[in-house]
């Protein structure tokens, strides 16, 4: 019986350690898609927030989305 538990115990600590590790990986994928405008460099999250901000900001730039690109 005291070996089963054991085996118990260190699945948990197992799973404890993935979930650290989890945590520890988190902010590095969240900044993937960050874009700074090119004029102001500002820092917009998507393409959409981009494109709004130059309508706002620099209506006489044009947006070109190709700028952005994202390389994967
Ligand atoms: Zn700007």
């Amino acid at each position: 019986m005291a070996r089963g538990k054991q085996k118990e115990e260190s699945q948990k600590k197992n799973l404890e350690k993935k979930a650290k590790e989890a945590k520890a990986s988190a902010p590095r994928a969240v900044q993937k898609f960050k874009l700074t405008c090119n004029v102001c460099k500002a820092t917009m999250n998507s393409m959409g927030d981009l494109k709004t901000h130059y309508e706002a900001k620099h209506s006489k730039v044009a947006f070109n989305e190709a700028d952005y690109a994202q390389t994967e």
